[in-house]
């Protein structure tokens, strides 16, 4: 089924269920928001999906790389966590597109790891606790997930491209995104269209 799999915006991921265990070379920031990155850390999610985040030191990559993270190392109970508050997050990405009615339970885990970060007066300002903890930066993505959702959830898309999964932000005003990546999913769409032209037969 390899020669299934599209072309995706950065190397290719590793096949479904191949013996590796690495994810974090493959993260994309494609998405314009970093919480539909987060999402976007299952790749392929039409062809079952490639987990990205396969062991705690892939989170570790990813919430430094976002966050600049530099707590303790993840546990394996961390890396379930963050699975787990990542498929919430997916749930309202996909709400949010019509593609699923809300999920009571993906609110309810949304609203549980956002608690996890409270407001704070320092004296001068207001602020959330900052993203030093693995528990701070989940709660902080579902934070993140819930400014997203309240303010910008009409420009929540799927890629448009061929098998692809990956969710995006449209913030564009001219031109309505469609692809995680023009020179990726547009290109392939383009290139698929074209050749379903020309090999159709002539009608005359
Ligand atoms: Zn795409």
């Amino acid at each position: 089924m390899r020669d299934r799999i599209p072309p995706l915006p950065s190397r290719d991921p590793p096949v479904a269920n191949a013996a590796i265990d690495q994810g974090a070379q493959y993260f994309l920031w494609v998405a314009g928001d970093p919480v539909v990155d987060f999402v976007n850390t299952v790749r392929l999610r039409h062809h079952g999906g490639v987990e990205l985040l396969r062991v705690p030191s892939d989170l570790d990559a990813w919430l430094s790389t976002a966050f600049g993270t530099t707590s303790r190392p993840s546990t394996q109970d961390d890396l379930i966590a963050a699975r787990s508050l990542r498929e919430a997050v997916d749930q309202c990405l996909l709400t949010a597109t019509g593609r699923a009615t809300v999920a009571p339970d993906a609110l309810t885990h949304l609203n549980q790891h956002m608690a996890q970060t409270p407001l704070v007066w320092d004296g001068e300002r207001f602020t959330r606790a900052p993203a030093t903890t693995n528990a701070h930066a989940l709660s902080r993505l579902a934070t993140d997930t819930a400014t997203l959702l309240e303010h910008r959830a009409h420009h929540i898309r799927l890629c448009d491209g061929p098998d692809c999964s990956l969710r995006l932000v449209d913030a564009s005003r001219a031109r309505p995104r469609r692809w995680c990546s023009m020179a990726a999913c547009g290109n392939r769409t383009k290139a698929l269209r074209h050749r379903s032209r020309s090999t159709q037969p002539d009608r005359d």
